[in-house]
């Protein structure tokens, strides 16, 4: 498995970073993957070639924007706790968990360095019990529900509360014509969110650990035609959200050998746990007419997903490493700056 570790590098590498956007703008023109046609730009030819190859092979890419700096394995050297780019002349102290086999690549933008690390994945442990998330666009984001000992977990409350919050402000910096910090706030508000997508996942997968148990997720796709999910306006915003959530306790259910499962979302608010039968959901409320199950319907609904059989592994080999220069920044980035790197 591919995990990418984002570090401040604290250097100016502005200059590097023009003539990476200009040799990146010849293989785009040219195709050329040869570093000596590029040799004039005066940028060292281990990061020349992966800029060659990454923008002379994609055909689609029509129109250079950011480039960043690749550095591949081999003009990386590891010490402990210490990573040495002699190219860039870069010495950089990491506090990232040493336990990776190898680093894979090393981007660089003007702030920070990508570093892409291959780890071992550990065998998953066997087992038939699972536990349940269901994901909710009101209350509570993530229902934990383990049908074996009818335990309900509870998480991530504060989401709607800092939407909500974020909303508010937005609106008002739009009717005040303050466009300029929009961005801002909508990125700090992807940071809170981000933050707490960590600590749920966390707290999902250390639930699992503890009982032995795999999880099983919704499938997301075509959440969109789900009732449960259809009346919230917010739809765009909670899908980004859920989609990471999920990403994040894939990964880390990964790294302890849990088995994930994506199961098909279809009637988990409306079935009914305890006999199968379709029920009534009101509200939070679940009434089953036919049994006279009455439940929290979140937690109806996570059971029923624990309890599901699973028809697919989506996102399997998502964040895999397949030869392209790109960071899998989406699906597996971590963000443990360390104290001492953290400038902000
Ligand atoms: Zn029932």
């Amino acid at each position: 498995m591919i995990l990418t570790f984002k570090v401040k590098h604290n250097r100016d590498f502005s200059s590097e970073l023009r003539k990476a956007k200009q040799i990146a703008e010849v293989a785009v023109r040219t195709r050329t993957q040869t570093t000596k046609d590029v040799k004039q730009y005066g940028l060292k030819s281990i990061i020349a070639n992966q800029i060659l190859r990454k923008y002379a092979r994609n055909r689609r890419i029509k129109e250079v924007k950011n480039v960043n700096l690749v550095v591949p394995n081999t003009g990386i050297s590891l010490t402990q706790n210490t990573i040495k780019v002699p190219s860039i002349k870069l010495v950089l102290k990491y506090h990232f968990p040493s336990t990776f086999e190898k680093i894979n690549q090393i981007e660089f933008d003007e702030e920070f360095a990508y570093v892409s690390v291959f780890l071992k994945e550990p065998k998953l442990i066997e087992t038939q019990k699972f536990i349940g998330v269901d994901l909710n666009t009101t209350g509570h984001i993530a229902v934990v529900g383990n049908p074996e000992t009818g335990k309900v977990v509870k998480l991530g409350k504060e989401a709607l509360h800092i939407h909500k919050k974020y909303k508010a402000v937005r609106m008002t910096s739009q009717r005040n014509g303050r466009f300029g910090i929009l961005k801002r706030i909508r990125n700090r508000e992807n940071r809170k969110i981000k933050d707490l997508n960590h600590k749920i996942s966390r707290k999902i997968v250390d639930v699992a650990k503890e009982k032995g148990c795999g999880i099983k997720l919704e499938k997301l796709k075509g959440i969109r035609n789900n009732r449960k999910h259809r009346r919230s306006f917010n739809f765009a915003l909670h899908s980004w959200s859920f989609r990471q959530l999920q990403s994040f306790i894939e990964y880390k259910a990964k790294l302890c050998g849990i088995p994930i499962v994506y199961v098909e979302p279809r009637h988990t608010s409306q079935d009914c746990s305890r006999c199968g039968n379709i029920g009534t959901r009101n509200g939070k409320e679940f009434v089953c007419q036919s049994c006279g199950h009455f439940d929290n319907a979140d937690s109806n609904a996570s059971f029923n997903i624990a309890k599901r059989e699973g028809i697919c592994q989506l996102n399997k080999d998502r964040d895999l490493f397949k030869g392209s220069t790109d960071t899998p920044r989406g699906a597996t980035l971590l963000t443990r700056e360390t104290p001492n790197l953290q400038t902000k």
